[in-house]
């Protein structure tokens, strides 16, 4: 795990940091607070920030409010290095959103359990965030997860440009299983197609659970028609799915809606065009890709 040692003297850096080697933990330094929060903010995320309070220019407070106030690292525990024994300083410190604080000079053996424990919450801690946000029938992300991703690849593209493609899918008469085979079947068979998208995917893709027997593929940077291509090879996997219930054989289809950011400004504008895509397919027969815009009607099965 990432450490992030904020300080302006270089003796306590140093300390601090060969002290923390011995943990195995991959130590940053920063000798001020603005290349701290920089460097939190940067794309190697600290799992733990240690923070001077005494620095010049700006103080430790002064970082942990920064820090609290930006939603992107505010889950970062900070732990104060605090070289007063000043009990205000300490409660200060703590009401501010540290987990901790360590009196320097600091004793070896205390800093590295401190920054033990507050690493095991951390650990604790993002393995909740990441519960929270994956479908717990398939292990696909959930639609939590899909809305946080897009708004960061619309802030993205307005920033840097570029595209998103989207891809919405959703199983055909699927209430017929349910009702012929049982709910327990259905659930095999969302875990199947499941399967099947997580198959076709990037690593870069996002497949995601987005309600029922609905799903969804955000894939960044694709052009609409490789992500047409994309929906097209899971539809055909999608065919060959068999689940067995007694002596049956148990089939199913999809029809897929297809977008992509060119026609669209939002997050909201991306959903609903490829939304209104799937409804297109779902209305011309059901078991077929449809692009949205064009209305291109890609082979149907
Ligand atoms: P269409 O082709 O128009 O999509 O028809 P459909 O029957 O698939 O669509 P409808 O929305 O009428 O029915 C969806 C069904 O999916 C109803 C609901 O009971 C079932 N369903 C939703 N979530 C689950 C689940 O987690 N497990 C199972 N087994 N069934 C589910
Ligand atoms: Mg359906
Ligand atoms: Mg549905």
């Amino acid at each position: 795990m990432k450490v992030l040692l904020i300080d302006d003297s270089p003796d306590a850096l140093a300390i601090a940091k060969a002290r923390l080697r011995k943990d195995d933990l991959d130590v940053i330094c920063a000798d001020n607070g603005r290349s701290g929060l920089e460097i939190a903010a940067g794309d190697e995320k600290p799992d733990l920030i240690l923070l001077d309070v005494d620095m010049p220019e700006m103080s430790g407070f002064d970082v942990c409010k920064k820090l609290k106030e930006d939603a992107d690292l505010q889950m970062i525990p900070v732990i104060f290095l605090t070289g007063s024994t000043d009990i205000d300083d300490k409660v200060k410190g703590l009401d501010l959103g540290a987990v901790d604080y360590v009196t320097k000079p600091f004793d070896a053996f205390e800093l590295r359990a401190r920054v033990r424990a507050a690493l095991r919450t951390k650990r604790l801690q993002d393995l909740l965030v990441e519960h929270a946000r994956i479908d717990p029938l398939t292990g696909l992300w959930n639609r939590r997860a899909l809305t946080d991703r897009l708004g960061q690849e619309f802030a993205n593209i307005r920033r840097n440009g570029g595209s998103v493609a989207f891809v919405m899918a959703d199983i055909d008469h699927f209430k017929r299983v349910n009702d012929t085979y049982g709910h327990r079947i259905g659930d095999e068979v969302i875990i199947r197609v499941a399967e099947v998208l997580i198959e076709q995917c990037r690593q870069s893709d996002l497949p995601v659970r987005y309600g029922g027997e609905e799903f969804s593929v955000l894939l960044p940077d694709e052009p609409l028609e490789s992500a047409v291509a994309m929906a097209e090879r899971c539809r055909k996997e999608i065919e060959k799915i068999c689940v067995n219930f007694a002596d049956q054989e148990v089939r199913v289809t999809a029809s897929f809606g297809v977008s992509d950011s060119s026609g669209a400004n939002s997050p909201e504008a991306l959903i609903e065009s490829a939304d209104a895509a799937l409804y297109q397919a779902k209305n011309s027969g059901r078991n077929r890709v449809v692009a949205a815009g064009a209305g291109v009607e890609q082979s149907a099965g």
